[in-house]
């Protein structure tokens, strides 16, 4: 057969593609794979988040890769508060058990409103006694280091201090830590692992209409249809910064547009987030109103008012439901907690809007994300505008991070993390019970069992924390009370109830669980006075 002059391009042109098809692959090969089916460019990340991983901080601590270089050049133990020493595995006698940073928005308010010290480190002693201790440690979002002279009592010769995180918002006021999980991530450490790629995501983008990473939207989904505590068929989800930003994204959405302003409320012992965000990004289209169950029935009928529900709630653990109703009502309901983890799930949620974040689900607070389950389209729409204005979408890294958690909670049939979880939380609700029982100056919340959508059975409480009562008629400021005892919680006031009551966090690692368990039972023991301790 003879080909034309047009047949002879088409063939030249085949000819091309097909070599230039085999040119790229050579070259992806090369960058993807040694060609022996090994790693290439990932192995030196690999190796390094390995090596870090394997520094031993002595189980009080974990180093991190981008932590504090150390004089060896490699990144420093950050310890578990009370532990100290290059390896953390120094106890610090006198250390008070911090419980009270179990969530965001901590302001040190433990023994009346006296700030925290946290050390970092502290150098090992010269062998003979004589000669220079240094420690670091963190005071307000700083970082001190101090020069003392050992051999005596020890004495100040110099410090020096900058600033750990830079800027003038204080980090370690915000430091979530539902670390009770990081043994679950540990033992899932390949699973969970990602390693990002220089050039992973550098675009503004996703492809498609939003921001939003598509599979993991649909893994946020699967979620839920596991845990049954949520339904998300027709729903529009919503990424955010942590569940933190989703919360007045909310109060925005459901203000935008009405006839007159809305009163934002919530009903006591609240989240204390909800009026300091609302507080501070008070507009012309809402203000915060406090209470909830001080708005009478008649002013629903000319009042816009957006509800905040907590369900389970901070601190008491309750299943709330709105107090608020009628139809110039409004709810965002914030289920933080909503999990198998903290709480009998009776049915899955199916609200306009519902907030979720993955600090309690998976533990990660330090990730900031959070999602919003949204029925209604233009609510939806406003949420968008707002995430897209603050931050012009949530960090591609945070979603890629997310969707691997995602992925390794849901290998198998998903369930383990909510068995886990459950298992960790009713033993230590257990333990601070039986503690508390023996206490006639102390009481705890009482949380019934349930039956549970998610184990299909009727089961016992796990909150997140303890929210004591200080039962003694002088006993006003349980605060104070518990902070004789070198135990900080958080004062009732920050959720706008009396002093009387004190949160204590449930949430944290084991080594700030156990202090707390021995501290109290300490103070229990010492109810009935010396005495009564040395009858034993
Ligand atoms: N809602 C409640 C009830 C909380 O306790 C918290 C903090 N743990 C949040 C929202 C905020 O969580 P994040 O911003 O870490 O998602």
């Amino acid at each position: 057969m003879v080909m034309g002059g047009k047949g002879k391009s088409y063939c030249w042109l085949s000819l091309c593609l097909l070599g230039s098809t085999i040119v790229n692959i050579y070259f992806l090969s090369d960058l993807y794979i040694d060609g022996k089916g090994k790693v290439s460019w990932s192995e030196e990340g690999a190796a390094k988040a390995e090596e870090v991983a394997s520094i031993y901080c002595s189980n009080h601590g974990r180093a991190y890769l981008d932590g504090v270089i150390g004089e060896d050049g490699k990144p420093v133990c950050e310890c578990h508060t009370c532990y100290a020493g290059s390896d953390c595995s120094l106890l610090l006698p006198h250390c008070a058990a911090d419980v009270d940073r179990g969530a965001h928005g901590s302001r040190i308010d433990g023994y009346g409103s006296e700030p925290q010290v946290s050390v970092l480190k502290i150098s090992e002693p010269e062998p003979n006694c004589e000669g220079v201790l240094r420690l670091w440690f963190r005071f307000q979002n700083r970082r001190f280091r101090f020069w003392f002279r050992t051999g005596g009592f020890p004495t100040v010769f110099h410090s020096s201090k900058s600033p750990v995180f830079g800027g003038s918002g204080s980090i370690s006021q915000f430091r979530g830590d539902p670390l009770f999980l990081e043994p679950f991530w540990m033992h899932h450490a390949s699973s969970s692992a990602v390693l990002i790629s220089g050039w992973h995501r550098m675009s503004y983008s996703f492809p498609g209409p939003t921001p939003i990473s598509e599979v993991l939207d649909s893994h946020i989904r699967r979620i839920h249809h596991v845990a049954k505590n949520a339904l998300t068929d027709g729903k529009y989800i919503v990424f955010g910064a942590g569940s933190t930003q989703l919360l007045n994204a909310a109060v925005y959405a459901l203000s935008a547009n009405l006839s007159s302003p809305a009163s934002v409320v919530a009903s006591a012992p609240f989240y204390p987030i909800y009026k300091s965000q609302t507080d501070f990004f008070q507009n012309e289209n809402y203000a915060f109103k406090g209470e909830a169950s001080l708005m009478s029935n008649a002013s629903y009928a000319n009042t816009n008012v957006i509800e905040f529900v907590t369900s389970p709630n901070n601190p008491d653990g309750n299943l709330k439901e709105a107090v608020c109703k009628g139809p110039n009502v409004r709810a965002i309901y914030d289920h933080a907690y909503f999990w198998p983890h903290f709480t009998a799930i009776p049915s899955p949620a199916d609200e306009d809007v519902m907030i979720f974040t993955m600090s309690k689900l998976t533990g990660h607070a330090g990730s900031r994300f959070g999602w919003a389950l949204v029925k209604d389209e233009e609510v939806y729409n406003n949420m968008m505008t707002y995430i897209s204005v603050a931050e012009i979408g949530i960090s591609r890294e945070t979603q890629l991070r997310a969707l691997q958690l995602m992925k390794a909670i849901l290998r198998g049939d998903g369930k383990e993390i909510f068995d886990y979880a459950f298992e960790k939380m009713s033993d230590r609700w257990g333990k601070i019970s039986r503690v508390f029982s023996k206490s006639k100056r102390f009481s705890i919340q009482e949380i019934p069992p349930l039956y549970c959508n998610f184990f299909d059975k009727v089961r016992g409480p796990s909150p997140g924390y303890a929210w004591v009562k200080c039962e003694r008629e002088e006993d006003l400021n349980c605060t104070r009370v518990l902070g004789e005892a070198n135990i900080i919680g958080r004062a009732g006031s920050r959720f706008s109830v009396a002093d009387r009551h004190v949160r204590l966090s449930l949430l944290k690692g084991d080594d700030d669980f156990n202090l707390l368990l021995n501290r109290l039972e300490t103070l229990v023991d010492e109810e009935g006075g010396p005495e009564a301790v040395s009858s034993f």
